[in-house]
């Protein structure tokens, strides 16, 4: 089967990590690109599986030597796929990058075969719901997160797939069925 790059975006806690995840766990034809990103690990992150952690010094030589595919700005910190990682692995595998829309557009851009998926969520409440569930924002990161929401979703035109994450399962069935060409 062909190997194919795919882009998962959409609203922080709408669902792409746990759906990445599982999808990984489930297949071993698909792995998950890591991306480096100069924010500061959170419990639990492991580098090399999560991100590379990177120092901005480094992340600004690697900048220079045209190690990204894209980088971005996010809350303050730099975030990038790095190029090599990419086209090394998809001589055997298919990969996820878990990416914003800024920046898989500007993938799209250098490598145009990119599949790009959005993830939705059924509501901006359970989208809401969902954010607080996991913990991992404080107030003012929650309110930065909601505010960015209806821009990200209004790129959906120039995505190739939109998805509802409203049933797991089923938002999970969909995914795969593009990796398996038959959605
Ligand atoms: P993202 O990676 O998009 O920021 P996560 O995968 O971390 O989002 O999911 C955010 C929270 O929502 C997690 O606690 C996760 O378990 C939960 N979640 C994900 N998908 C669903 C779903 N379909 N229904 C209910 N809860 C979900
Ligand atoms: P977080 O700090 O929550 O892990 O990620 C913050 C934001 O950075 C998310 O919107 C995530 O999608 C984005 N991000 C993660 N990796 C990359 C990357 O390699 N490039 C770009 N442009 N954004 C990324």
């Amino acid at each position: 089967m062909k190997h194919i790059l795919m882009a998962i975006s959409g609203p922080a806690g709408v669902g792409k990590g746990t759906i990445v995840k599982t999808i990984i766990q489930r297949r071993e034809d698909v792995v998950e690109s890591v991306s480096c990103t100069t924010r500061a690990p959170r419990i639990g992150e492991v580098d090399g599986t999560h991100y590379f952690f990177l120092s901005k010094e480094e992340f600004l030589k690697r900048i220079e030597e045209n190690d990204f595919l894209e980088y971005d700005e996010h809350f303050g910190n730099y975030y990038g796929t790095p190029r090599s990682f990419v086209e090394k692995t998809l001589e055997s595998k298919s990969i996820i990058l878990e990416i914003d829309v800024v920046g898989a557009l500007n993938v799209k851009k250098v490598f145009p075969e990119l599949v790009l998926v959005m993830i939705a969520p059924p509501s901006v409440e359970e989208l809401k719901r969902r954010l607080i569930g996991r913990g991992s924002e404080d107030e003012e990161s929650l309110k930065i997160r909601l505010a960015r929401l209806q821009y990200e979703l209004d790129q959906k035109d120039k995505y190739d797939y939109y998805i509802v994450n409203d049933d797991l399962e089923t938002a999970i069935a969909e995914v795969e069925s593009i990796f398996d060409g038959t959605k």
